[in-house]
């Protein structure tokens, strides 16, 4: 065979051995993957219609249920990340033309708005500065003045650091004929929500936060409202891929035989099982207790180092994201790199509008413990005292 017919050489990189180091992730997320989860993953494949893999699908939309509160049978993990699910959200919900209502105050805000535009849904904005929360107030005057079928808003906000209370949004938006769509990505397992009580109609998380499962498999849920909005639709959803009719079908949720839909990413679901089965059996309620902790003990930490806590009212912080000022003088990206260097831990700057304002903590799931938070408070320390201060 002649050795000139190939233009492209076989890549060097390649033909080396992968390399990942250790590191503590106490970032926004991804959050580190403890030893069971990470087992769970490596396990050999079967394929995606056996019976076992049903069953995990299964045991997946229970531990969903259970960690949303709810009795939704409209519950299933998207295949592919936050993102995914926030699309899938948007697109089963909106038709062209339908007026969507986002709350922005921060990244999470601005993305979905972006999501419902191109779905060609008329898109209403609900300002807030970053660092801060809608009232029912703010709500309530939105939804009289634009009238939109679906309400946007982040539990979690982790560009910012912003927990947004819930309570009464639900019965709000119903009033009103709208229906209220909440992303709990940065925020399921380490803050309270409930699901069915908080009348939410659409819910979606991840699984590379609290999970401390790997990124790549979503939890979504649909409240009857919801369901019957989508089985109302004049026109079917943009996307094969996010067609709730499809993917209902596909996890046993219509109570047709299941079909073929796509290969589901079978180790992705195994994962994802671990990650909601540990949360079942520490429980929500020592989860939400364990992520309250260790947040005050950072907070109180940061303070200590004489930083300043970029959201201002303690019941308006995240229990799993923290955001600090960027103290005076420093650069953001010296200190991230000298904790990722020096100490091997990776916090994050800020993102969209708190971009260059803050850093960002994460303290997620298995990640979030005493001695994680002495780790990064001992490393911010060293930061402060090494890296370049300017005299401006
Ligand atoms: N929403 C929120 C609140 C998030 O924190 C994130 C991830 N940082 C996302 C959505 C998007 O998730 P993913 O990166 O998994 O697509």
């Amino acid at each position: 065979m002649a050795t000139n017919l190939l233009h492209v050489p076989k890549p060097q990189g390649l033909l080396r051995p992968l390399v990942v180091p250790e590191r503590l992730l106490l970032g926004p997320g991804p959050s580190n993957v403890p030893p069971r989860i990470l087992a769970a993953g490596g396990r050999q494949l079967l394929g995606h219609m056996h019976p076992e893999v049903l069953q995990v699908m299964d045991e997946i939309k229970a531990g969903i249920q259970y960690a949303f509160q709810t009795q939704n049978r409209l519950t299933l993990a998207i295949s592919g990340t936050g993102h995914c699910a926030m699309e899938a959200a948007l697109l089963n919900l909106l038709e062209h033309g339908d007026t969507a209502l986002v709350a922005v105050n921060g990244i999470w805000g601005q993305r979905a708005a972006d999501i419902a535009r191109r779905l060609g849904a008329v898109v209403r904005e609900l300002w807030k500065p970053p660092g801060e929360y809608f009232t029912p107030q703010d709500i309530e005057e939105g939804l009289v003045r634009h009238k939109p079928l679906v309400l946007f808003i982040t539990h979690g906000e982790s560009s910012t650091g912003v927990l947004q209370p819930l309570e009464g949004l639900g019965e709000l938006c119903h009033r009103h004929g709208c229906l209220l769509l909440v992303d709990a990505v940065a925020s399921l397992g380490g803050a309270p929500i409930f699901m069915d009580q908080q009348e939410i109609d659409v819910l979606y998380s991840g699984s590379q936060k609290v999970l401390n499962a790997p990124p790549g498999s979503a939890p979504i849920s649909f409240s009857e409202r919801a369901r019957e909005k989508i089985l109302r639709r004049k026109t079917q959803p943009l996307s094969f891929y996010l067609d709730m009719g499809w993917l209902a079908n596909y996890w046993g949720c219509d109570g047709e035989p299941r079909r073929y839909h796509h290969t589901a990413p079978i180790n992705s679901f195994f994962s994802l099982r671990e990650g909601l089965a540990m949360l079942a059996e520490l429980g929500l309620e020592s989860s939400w207790e364990r992520h309250r902790a260790n947040c005050a003990q950072l907070c109180q930490g940061l303070r200590d180092l004489g930083l300043e806590l970029f959201v201002k009212e303690e019941k308006a912080r995240l229990p799993t994201i923290t955001t600090v000022r960027v103290p005076k003088g420093y650069d953001w990206k010296e200190i991230t790199a000298f904790l990722m260097e020096n100490h091997a831990i990776e916090i994050a700057g800020g993102l969209g509008p708190s971009a260059g304002k803050v850093l960002r903590i994460g303290l997620m799931g298995c990640n979030s413990t005493s001695s994680n938070v002495d780790r990064v408070l001992h490393g911010l320390r060293d930061a402060l005292r090494h890296c370049h201060r300017s005299r401006l």
